[in-house]
């Protein structure tokens, strides 16, 4: 654009990077001058937390969970820290993604239904359908009508 020797295209240019330059500047202080939200956790707690004795927990049950776990035992989530970066390990937990799918774990959104139809197109389309028949069956299915409230309850 700069170089086309046009003196008009040079103008514009320059206008449109002089824009985009103070567009930027207004956001980083937009971002400077956001008022800063209060700690929601006192002193103490933040000392127990990040204390070494602290054990880490599941995220989906909360059960305590040892060092070294890469899976929970009460539920099966993945829990290590690095399960999704082992090359073993990590196939597990992308099978507890697919399972939760046709599970009832996952939520009822609009966003993850078009990515679990995407993906699974993506690793197999043969069998894809057969996926997306259970996927589509555990979305009209009571128990997960039942937890999508609970996560409307849980946002509002
Ligand atoms: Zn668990």
């Amino acid at each position: 654009m700069l170089g086309t020797g046009d003196p008009n295209q040079t103008i514009a240019g320059l206008g449109v990077a002089f824009l985009l330059l103070a567009g930027l500047w207004r956001f980083v202080g937009w971002v400077r001058e956001a008022p800063q939200k209060p700690d929601p956790w006192d002193a103490e707690f933040e000392r127990r937390l990040e204390a070494p004795e602290t054990l880490e927990v599941c995220c989906l049950c909360s059960t305590p969970q040892g060092p070294g776990a890469w899976f929970c035992k009460h539920c099966g989530s993945a829990v290590g820290p690095y399960n999704n970066l082992m090359p073993y390990v990590h196939i597990f937990s992308e099978g507890e993604v697919f399972r939760n799918g046709v599970t009832g774990r996952f939520r009822n959104r609009p966003f993850i239904f078009i990515g679990y139809v995407l993906i699974t197109l993506g690793i197999n389309p043969i069998f894809a359908p057969i996926y997306w028949f259970f996927l589509l069956f555990n979305l009209k299915h009571p128990q997960n009508e039942q937890e999508s409230a609970e996560d409307q309850d849980v946002q509002q």
